[in-house]
């Protein structure tokens, strides 16, 4: 700036300083950004050279006024201001290189300012050469500095925040001008120089600000595109995927097979929350937990409900949570595997109902009840079992046919099960045979209800094909915790019982007692081998235990001996 008139006053030299002091807090403050550490640096070394230069000339001019020597001053000044330039054009070169990549609009001051910076070089030094070279010099280097550094920050214009270049540029170019009118010995005042500092502290503090605000729209832009990436692999995606926010579980995304599959209305999506879809709280506190521990989940069953489908569906889903839209989110592809669950019921159905009567069957009773006496031993309570058989279905198949006999076994089936408690297991045994075992009942309370249980069945009325009434009825043998805690041998009693109420006129039930065991026991022994093979089969066992008495016996082939 090399104003020597700063240093002819003191407060001319205060204010210049604190000026400078000024300049070099906000440029150390602004040099923290890595992209203007460089050229911050070498401005300021570079105002550094300019400032001593300046002192030089100053005592070179005191010097002549006084008549002494001026030549050491002098060479001190030209050569502190040659490196000043020096800096002020790494400064310029440094801001060029820095400056961001994209667009080109800062090319035309670029080159026209080179330009002149080239032209003010080869005009002193070669077009008026002859004149004074030391007024030459001291023309010469702060108008290419400032030509060059005026390059630089034109070369920043096209960030896309640029007002601290702008700004620097602005007082570059004027302190050009005024450089440019000591050639015509127009001279500025004293304070133009620490004005000067001043409005470039002024432009370093909004170049760091230029660059934290190109920062940040450049990380949003970051964002917004990885958001743009996220959202069209999530559209392309053969499968449902929504994206929920963590922090209130709204639906922020949710791709068009998501919005079929659950039935989102897509204009209203942030309506939605994740929570609303799931049909079982505690699943959904499962996948939860499940996240929570371990950040994801992979192939995770979750049972869900929609406002468009009546009964809920099976999902497999795979969870993770994801940074989305400055949101921490979570990410949920779905799969439809209702087809697989239903498919798996269906096979668990297959294996313990009756697929005729839907009831259970005789292979998940005989486990079921066996843990069902376990427990009512532990807990002291008696039980019963019933044995029931359809009297002369034999005729019913064949006066109306196959089809209305199984119509009655369906109602016969359907009615015990209404007619009983919730936790009474009835199941299929065989053919037109049905067992029934009856927790917590003994045998008097079990021969009442199986007595209830005969009525409210000859209270069937089935039609035949032919619409003509069928009615028909069953006789009951019971059986119970007094006689054994054996399933089979209480099948096998209550079925002996059957046979006693068959014998004695059907539509009837009996009641297996202890006596009928003792019976049983005793004539067993008494027969010889030959005579059991004649026998009920029952009998056909060894006598010395009860249950050995009565193995392995079905249960049908004693029925069919009456
Ligand atoms: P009772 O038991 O009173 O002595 O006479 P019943 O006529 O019922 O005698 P039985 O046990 O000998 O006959 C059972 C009949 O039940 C024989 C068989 O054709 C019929 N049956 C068994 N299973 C089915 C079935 O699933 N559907 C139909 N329609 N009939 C069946
Ligand atoms: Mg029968
Ligand atoms: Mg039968």
């Amino acid at each position: 700036m090399g104003n020597y008139e700063i240093f002819s006053q003191s407060y001319g030299l205060m204010f210049s300083l604190f000026a400078f002091a000024c300049l070099f807090v906000a440029g150390i403050f602004a040099a923290n950004e890595d992209k203007l550490f460089s050229p911050i640096s070498f401005l300021l070394t570079a105002f550094v050279f300019d400032f001593l230069g300046t002192w030089f000339e100053k005592l070179a001019i005191n010097a002549y006024e006084q008549g002494e020597g001026v030549e050491t001053y002098v060479m001190f000044e030209l050569l502190l201001f040659l490196i000043s330039m020096i800096f002020m054009s790494l400064s310029a070169s440094s801001f060029i290189a820095g400056a961001s990549s994209k667009g080109n609009s800062s090319n035309l001051p670029v080159w026209i300012l080179g330009s002149l910076g080239g032209v003010t070089i080869i005009l002193f030094t070669v077009i008026i050469p002859a004149g004074d070279i030391v007024n030459n010099m001291r023309l010469i280097f702060p108008l290419v500095s400032f030509l060059y550094l005026a390059v630089g920050l034109a070369s920043r214009f096209s960030s896309p925040h640029s007002n601290g270049y702008v700004l620097a540029f602005g007082v570059t170019i004027i302190l050009t001008l005024i450089v440019g009118l000591k050639i015509f010995n127009i001279y500025s005042q004293w304070y133009v120089t620490p004005m000067s500092y001043i409005l470039f502290a002024l432009s370093f503090l909004l170049m760091k600000n230029n660059v934290s605000e190109d920062k940040l729209e450049k990380a949003e832009q970051e964002i917004d595109k990885y958001n743009q990436r996220i959202e069209e692999i999530i559209k392309l995606s053969p499968f449902p995927i929504i994206i929920s926010r963590l922090s209130d579980d709204k639906i922020i995304l949710a791709n068009n097979n998501a919005i079929k599959l659950f039935g989102i209305r897509p204009q209203e999506l942030d309506r939605y929350h994740l929570k609303d879809f799931f049909a079982d709280s505690d699943n959904r506190r499962l996948l939860l937990e499940r996240i929570e521990e371990q950040k994801e989940v992979q192939d995770f069953e979750v049972l869900i409900k929609t406002s468009s489908t009546d009964t809920p569906f099976w999902l497999l889903t795979s969870a993770n949570i994801i940074d989305y839209n400055y949101d921490v989110a979570l990410y949920s592809a779905f799969q439809d595997i209702t087809s697989r669950k239903n498919r798996e019921v269906l096979l668990q159905n297959q294996a313990t109902r009756d697929p005729l009567t839907s009831i259970y069957n005789r292979r998940y009773f005989e486990t079921e009840v066996n843990n069902q006496i376990i427990k009512s031993k532990t807990a002291n309570q008696p039980y019963s079992v019933l044995m029931l058989d359809a009297d002369f279905f034999k005729k019913v198949n064949d006066t109306y046919g196959h089809k209305v006999g199984d119509k009655v076994l369906i109602e016969l089936a359907a009615k015990a099960e209404r007619a009983l408690r919730d936790k009474d297991i009835v199941a299929r045994y065989g053919g037109e045979e049905f067992v029934v075992f009856l927790p917590e009942i003994n045998a008097n309370q079990a021969y009442k209800v199986a007595d209830r249980l005969r009525q409210s069945i000859a209270s069937i009325v089935v039609y035949s094909d032919d619409n003509q009434e069928v009615r028909f009825t069953v006789s009951i043998g019971v059986s119970s915790s007094d006689i054994s805690d054996n399933v089979d041998t209480l099948i096998k009693t209550a079925d002996e019982a059957l046979y006693k109420a068959k014998q004695n006129g059907r539509n009837r039930v009996e009641v297996f007692t202890k006596e009928d065991l003792k019976k049983f026991v005793s004539q067993g022994v008494q027969m010889s081998n030959e005579e059991k093979k004649n026998q009920h089969p029952i009998y056909d066992k060894e006598n010395t235990a009860e249950i050995s008495l009565l193995d392995g016996v079905d249960a049908k082939d004693i029925t069919n001996k009456g």
